[in-house]
C-alpha cells in the first residue's frame, strides 16, 4: 500500500516538474528572443545613423554585443559581413535562412539544438526610407548561446529534485503514521476475532474509535458479550440438568440396591417400586423439557379455525386440580366466543405454561392466592389476560424472562431453589405466540403479582 502511495506521489511530482520546467524554459527563451530582437533593431538604427562612420558603428555594435552577451553581425544587402563584434567573419558572405528572410523584409528567429548547446539565431532587416520609398540595405544577425537558460533550468531541476525527495520522505512518514493509526483498530478487531475463535468468549476491545470502525468495535464487543452469556447459560443449564438427572438416578440405584439386599414382602416391593416410578416420572419430565428446548426452533403449526373460549375452558379444567392442591383459585371471565385461526394444542401449551407459572410463583405469605383469566375483544383484537397475585417479578428482570434458560430465582445450584424450573417455559410461550404472529407482554411488580397479556389480531 505504502509503495503504491509513494509511486503515485513520485509520478504526480515528476509530471508536475516536467510541466513546470518546460514552461520555465519556453518563457525564458521567449523573453530572450524579445530582448535580442530589440537589440537587433537598435543596432540596425545605430548602423543606419552611422553608415558613414563605420568605426563608430563597430564600437557601438561591440558594446551592444557585450551587453547582450551575443555575437552581432551587420551585413549589407549582398550578405557580406560589414561588422562582426568578434571580428572573424568580416567580409565573409553568410547565407542562412534568417539573413535570407530579413533581406526580403521579414525578421526571423530559429532555435538551433547543436551538439552540446542551444543557440538562438535571429535577424532583422536594415531599412532606409528615401523619397517615400523603403529600401532594404542589409540585415543584423544575432546569435546567442542559450546555455545560461539551460544552466538555470538544470539548477531549478536540482532544487525541484531536492524538494521532491523531501516531500516524498515527509509523505511517506505521514502515510506510515496515518495508515498505522487507521489500521490499528482493524488489527485489534482481527486479534479479537482470533481470541473468540480460540474460545476466549467475552473478550472485549478496549480501543475507542470513531465512525464506522467504532460502530464495528461496539458490535464486536456486544457480540462477544452475548456469546459469553450464552456460553455461561449453556454451562449453567447443563450443570443443572446433570444435577437434576443425577438425583433421581442415585435414588433409583439406592432403591434397587435395598430391594436386592434383603428378602422383602410384597408391600415393601410395591412401595419401593412406587418410589422408583416417581423418580423415573421426574426424569421423563426433565427429558421432555430438554427435547422441547432443543426443538424450539422447529415448531410447525397445525392451523385451524378454533374457538378461543373453548381452548381456555379446556386448559383451565385440566389445571384446576393442580391449582386446588396448591390453594390457588382460578376464575375465568369470558364474555364472548371468539374464533381465530391457530394451532389449538400449541395455544393450550402456552396457556398451560402461563397458568402453571402463576401457580408455581404464588406468594405463600398471602392468605388468598388467585389467578384471574379474562378473554375480551378490544378494538380489532382479542385480548387474553392472565393475572396473578403471586410473588411478582423485579422490573430489572422483566425484559429477560422470555430468554432461554433465564430464571429469576436462580440459586448457586438448582437444589438450593425451592421452586423448580429450567427457564424454558416462557421461551416456548413466546416462540409459539410469535409463530402465530400474535403478541405477548408482561406487567409485574414484586410482591403484588403479574399480568401476562396476549393480543390476537382478528
Ligand atoms: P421456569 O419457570 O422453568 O423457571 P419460565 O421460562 O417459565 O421458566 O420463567 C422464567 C422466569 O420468569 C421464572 O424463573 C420466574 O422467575 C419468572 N416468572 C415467570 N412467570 C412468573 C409469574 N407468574 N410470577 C412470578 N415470576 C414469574
Amino acid at each position: 500500500m505504502i509503495i503504491i502511495y509513494s509511486l503515485i506521489t513520485i509520478l504526480a511530482f515528476s509530471v508536475f516538474s516536467i510541466l513546470i520546467l518546460n514552461n520555465y524554459k519556453t518563457t525564458q527563451i521567449r523573453n530572450n528572443e524579445i530582448r535580442l530582437f530589440q537589440t537587433a533593431n537598435i543596432v540596425a538604427e545605430v548602423y543606419k545613423k552611422n553608415i558613414d562612420d563605420i568605426i563608430f558603428a563597430r564600437m557601438m555594435v561591440r558594446s551592444y554585443g557585450k551587453q547582450a552577451n551575443s555575437r552581432i553581425l551587420v551585413l549589407n544587402s549582398n550578405q557580406k559581413v560589414l561588422i562582426d563584434n568578434y571580428h572573424s567573419y568580416i567580409n565573409d558572405t553568410i547565407n542562412n535562412q534568417e539573413i535570407k528572410s530579413s533581406l526580403t523584409g521579414k525578421s526571423k528567429s530559429t532555435l538551433y539544438d547543436l551538439k552540446n548547446k542551444e543557440v538562438l539565431q535571429l535577424s532583422v532587416p536594415i531599412t532606409l526610407n528615401e523619397a517615400g520609398e523603403t529600401r532594404i540595405i542589409g540585415a543584423v544577425l544575432i546569435s546567442a548561446d542559450m546555455n545560461l537558460i539551460n544552466r538555470n533550468v538544470k539548477s531549478l531541476k536540482n532544487d525541484m529534485f531536492k524538494i521532491a525527495c523531501s516531500a516524498l520522505i515527509i509523505t511517506l512518514l505521514l502515510t506510515i503514521v496515518v495508515t498505522n493509526n487507521l489500521t490499528k483498530p482493524l488489527r485489534d478487531l482481527t486479534y479479537g476475532v482470533e481470541k473468540i475463535s480460540s474460545g476466549d468468549l467475552g473478550y472485549s476491545i478496549k480501543r475507542k474509535a470513531k465512525g464506522e470502525v467504532g460502530k464495528l468495535i461496539n458490535t464486536f464487543n456486544n457480540m462477544s458479550n452475548t456469546l459469553n452469556k450464552v456460553e455461561k447459560n449453556r454451562k449453567n443449564f447443563i450443570n443443572n440438568i446433570s444435577h437434576e438427572l443425577k438425583t433421581p438416578l442415585t435414588s433409583i440405584k439406592v432403591l434397587i440396591e435395598s430391594l436386592t439386599m434383603a428378602d422383602n414382602n410384597i408391600k415393601t416391593y410395591k412401595e419401593y417400586l412406587k418410589d422408583i416410578y416417581n423418580e423415573t416420572d421426574r426424569m421423563e419430565k426433565l427429558v421432555n423439557y430438554l427435547m422441547t428446548s432443543i426443538k424450539l426452533e422447529d415448531i410447525v403449526l397445525d392451523m385451524n379455525e378454533e374457538d378461543l373460549n373453548e381452548i381456555l375452558d379446556d386448559t383451565v379444567k385440566l389445571i384446576t386440580p393442580y391449582a386446588k392442591k396448591n390453594d390457588v383459585s382460578i376464575t375465568l371471565v369470558n364474555t364472548e366466543n371468539i374464533n381465530v385461526r391457530c394451532d389449538k394444542d400449541r395455544i393450550k401449551e402456552v396457556l398451560f405454561n402461563l397458568i402453571d407459572n402463576a401457580i408455581k410463583y404464588r406468594d405463600d405469605k398471602k392468605a388468598n392466592n388467585y389467578i384471574s383469566i379474562t378473554l375480551k375483544k378490544y378494538q380489532n383484537k382479542a385480548i387474553i389476560a392472565i393475572e396473578d397475585n403471586g410473588i411478582g417479578i423485579d422490573e430489572k428482570n422483566l425484559e429477560d424472562i422470555f430468554k432461554r434458560n433465564f430464571r429469576v430465582l436462580e440459586g448457586p445450584t438448582q437444589s438450593q431453589n425451592k421452586i423448580k424450573g429450567y427457564g424454558i417455559g416462557l421461551t416456548v410461550v413466546k416462540n409459539i405466540i410469535e409463530k402465530h404472529n400474535w403478541k405477548i407482554r408482561v406487567e409485574s411488580s414484586l410482591e403484588r403479582g403479574s399480568i401476562f397479556t396476549i393480543s390476537v389480531p382478528l
